[in-house]
């Protein structure tokens, strides 16, 4: 019997302390499936697992 399926996150939240913006050396903090800059708002994608830190592929956040 196997325990329940549920799905691991996106990655290990532990490696957000590693994790900085490329940009601004901004924390980054896990929103859904993408990583938001809290220095300077850019969203950075993350595809199967691993997070994008590369300032070409961010978004700037459009809400505010
Ligand atoms: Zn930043």
């Amino acid at each position: 019997m196997c325990a329940d399926r549920r799905k691991p996150p996106a990655f290990d939240p532990v490696i957000l302390d590693r994790l900085a913006c490329p940009v601004c050396m901004g924390a980054l903090r896990l929103d859904g499936s993408r990583l938001t800059c809290l220095g300077c708002g850019r969203v950075y994608p993350v595809v199967d697992g691993i997070p994008v830190l590369i300032a070409d592929r961010a978004k700037m956040h459009e809400s505010h």
